[in-house]
């Protein structure tokens, strides 16, 4: 018998798989990142048995706590920074994560490079856009990105695979993700990083690349 989690997952995929072909993509080319943010260890463990190899998390604490020992197991996961990162987190958001989505102002900007220097680890970097420009949210507001970019590959020789954005609630989600696909595509952004639960095949329509999805595969969160 499935697992929850397992049915879940299948449902998912599958969601994704249909409205990719519907709009004429390879299903192949989408990622599911697994939000697992104050999720049990027993639920991400029922989604690694049933083939889920992507991850997403929040915190850097949560997820030294958590992962280590998941890795251990499984040497092929990989792990995506969903949430801000502060810059005195820098050097450890290197060392753990192979994606981060979060990257949101020079400062950090520099301190990644700098870090990554020192190590020979180079995570896959995302630039966030805070496409709905709302003053309380992370991310780069769409009239400085081509300012951030360039910053971020001319001066510090960073790689920029992609951009995510987290829409505001109660507005249209559609017309923030053909933003940001917009913005992808001007600026050379290949990757898009947008869709969550309620929302990701929507997204996939409108070319996400990865979609983050917590609660619908795992259920509510405990806290
Ligand atoms: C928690 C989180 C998600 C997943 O949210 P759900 O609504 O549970 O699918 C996606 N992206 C980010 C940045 C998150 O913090």
């Amino acid at each position: 018998m499935l697992t929850e989690v397992a049915e879940q997952l299948a449902l998912i995929r599958q969601e994704i798989r249909v409205n990719a072909l519907e709009v004429g993509r390879n299903p192949e080319t989408i990622t599911l990142v697994a939000a697992s943010k104050n999720q049990p260890i027993g639920r991400l463990e029922e989604a690694i048995a049933a083939g889920q190899r992507v991850f997403g998390e929040n915190r850097v604490s949560e997820t030294k706590d958590k992962w280590p020992l998941l890795r251990q197991r499984h040497p092929d996961l990989r792990l995506h920074l969903l949430g801000p990162l502060q810059t005195n987190k820098a050097k450890e958001a290197v060392r753990l994560f192979d994606v981060i989505e979060s990257l949101d102002r020079p400062s950090l900007a520099t301190k990644l490079a700098q870090e990554m220097d020192k190590s020979c680890r180079r995570p896959v970097l995302f630039v966030e856009v805070n496409t709905g420009e709302e003053p309380q949210k992370s991310g780069v507001i769409p009239g400085r990105l081509k300012d951030f970019l360039e910053l971020c590959r001319g001066e510090h020789g960073l790689t920029i695979e992609g951009l995510m954005c987290i829409p505001p609630v109660n507005e249209e989600v559609s017309l923030h993700f053909a933003l940001l696909a917009e913005l992808g595509e001007r600026y050379g952004c290949g990757g898009l990083s947008m869709g969550m639960s309620e929302d990701y095949a929507l997204a996939v329509r409108f070319g996400a690349t990865q979609v983050r999805v917590g609660r619908r595969l795992f259920g509510q969160r405990c806290g």
